[in-house]
């Protein structure tokens, strides 16, 4: 095909391809953005801007763009074996030997991983997994996961239904039966009247509350974010997850985390689940294992359920592509370099440190009412009236049109309603935190003066 012009790429693009979360009404006028390359924090699009690319992808380019060991990773392996299955007691090196190097990262007692192919595939999995663990253990009616409102798990049925995203649900007759939903411990948005301690406490005594009102005898699992991204960063305060761990122990319900966007560096450790002192019986990951270069997911097992799993004989449950060899190479390399690098205490002594003390001094602007974060991953919280922490209404779309100042800005921020959201490259420099923080700065007086 020969070279196209941008108007061409966005023609083609609009009579041809139904996009993934985006209006296609509005993309039909509009045009989408060609975004044609990429290196280190900055993409590139048709028009020749370059952007600083604040939120790494999808929370996923934990290496930034170009990085010649991940692609010579996969051309090595691509050149060895393409594909084969792991299907039917068939294994292949990368596979074996990135299973062993996960179980050498991941937190506490978990040494076995099952691989898919995205995050969405993980938590298909944890669904059939741990109902498949409560039958071999001779409690089959342990079937109902309990999630939170506002969470997010992937878009498949099962991961849309353990979500807790309305609009979602709304479309296609979701959640599915046995999933659940409690209150999201969002403390900006709803903890007024308490303390973050209180109202920690409160959220995670709501799945007791809803253990007790169900029947304990019926709940196979709880799952959620360490922090939840896609709804918003949302941060629970200190004592929510000690009383989740401990309502999960007291009524021997299985932990499932879901560190998709943790994972892998983003809060400063390999896993949220160290930060939080959680001991999860399982684990989900995608995104930054491969820094998005290539689809994979995993699923790492704690022993328990690993145990029973293996003594259950086959689990009828597997995807064409779970553990591709060139996708478990680059991840193999991907977490060489992260090593190499020491990015994880890059994170937790240096750049997040870094980048948590300069977004917060965007909380002194007139319409941020709260700015957080941890690591390299923050938010910033819209508001129409400083003092009392107003909103605007939602007609007003004061979100989305920070968002489009924003890229005009030259930079990537994400909108969750009027929450402003960042998860930059884990190899982000301190020059560039500061390009990040005055875009962001003239992103917010640009979007003040358009809403005035
Ligand atoms: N779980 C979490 C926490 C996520 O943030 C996402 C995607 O953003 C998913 C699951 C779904 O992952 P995927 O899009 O790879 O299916």
């Amino acid at each position: 095909m020969p070279e196209l012009n941008q108007v061409s790429w966005q023609q083609l693009d609009a009579s041809h391809h139904l996009h993934p979360f985006t209006d296609s009404r509005a993309l039909q006028q509009k045009g989408a953005r060609v975004i044609e390359r990429g290196e280190g924090v900055y993409l590139w699009d048709s028009q020749g801007q370059r952007i600083l690319d604040g939120m790494a992808g999808l929370w996923c380019v934990n290496l930034g763009y170009g990085r010649q060991e991940l692609i010579e990773a996969a051309h090595q392996q691509l050149q060895q074996l393409p594909y084969y299955n792991l299907f039917f007691q068939t294994t292949h090196p990368p596979a074996a030997r990135l299973a062993a190097t996960l179980a050498g990262i991941l937190p506490g007692n978990m040494q076995h991983v099952f691989f898919t192919g995205s995050g969405s595939e993980c938590n298909d999995t944890v669904v059939r997994m741990v109902r498949h663990f409560w039958a071999q253990q001779g409690q089959p009616k342990r079937q109902v996961i309990i999630s939170r409102k506002n969470a997010y798990h992937g878009s498949t049925l099962a991961g849309a239904s353990l979500g807790g995203m309305k609009p979602m649900h709304a479309q296609g007759g979701l959640p599915l039966p046995d999933m659940v939903h409690i209150d999201q411990p969002y403390y900006f948005a709803e903890g007024q009247g308490m303390t973050p301690h209180e109202f920690g406490l409160e959220r995670a005594g709501q799945l007791e509350q809803k253990i007790l009102e169900l029947g304990p005898e019926r709940i196979a699992a709880f799952i959620g974010e360490p922090i939840q991204g896609a709804g918003g960063v949302i941060i629970p305060p200190a004592s929510y997850w000690p009383e989740i761990q401990r309502i999960c122990k007291k009524y021997d319900i299985l932990l499932v985390v879901d560190e998709v966007i943790c994972g892998f560096g983003r809060t400063g450790h390999w896993f949220a689940s160290e930060y939080y002192g959680l001991e999860p019986d399982l684990l989900c990951m995608a995104k930054g294992i491969t820094s998005g270069y290539i689809p994979l997911g995993a699923v790492a097992v704690g022993e328990r359920v690993a145990h029973t799993l293996i003594a259950g004989g086959e689990f009828f449950h597997g995807y064409t592509y779970s553990g591709h060899p060139v996708a478990c190479a680059v991840a193999q390399a991907n977490i060489e370099v992260m090593q190499q690098e020491h990015i994880i205490e890059r994170v937790h002594d240096d750049i997040g440190p870094y980048l948590q003390q300069r977004w917060a001094s965007l909380a002194s602007h007139p319409l941020v009412g709260e700015t957080r974060g941890l690591g390299l991953v923050a938010a910033l919280e819209l508001v129409a009236d400083k003092a009392t922490q107003a909103r605007y209404s939602e007609s007003a779309g004061a979100g989305m049109i920070c968002r489009e100042h924003s890229l005009e800005m030259g930079l990537v921020m994400r909108a969750v309603g009027d929450t402003m959201i960042i998860s930059p490259p884990l190899v982000i420099t301190h020059q560039q935190v500061d390009e990040l923080i005055d875009k962001a700065r003239q992103t917010l007086d640009l979007t003040l003066s358009t809403l005035n």
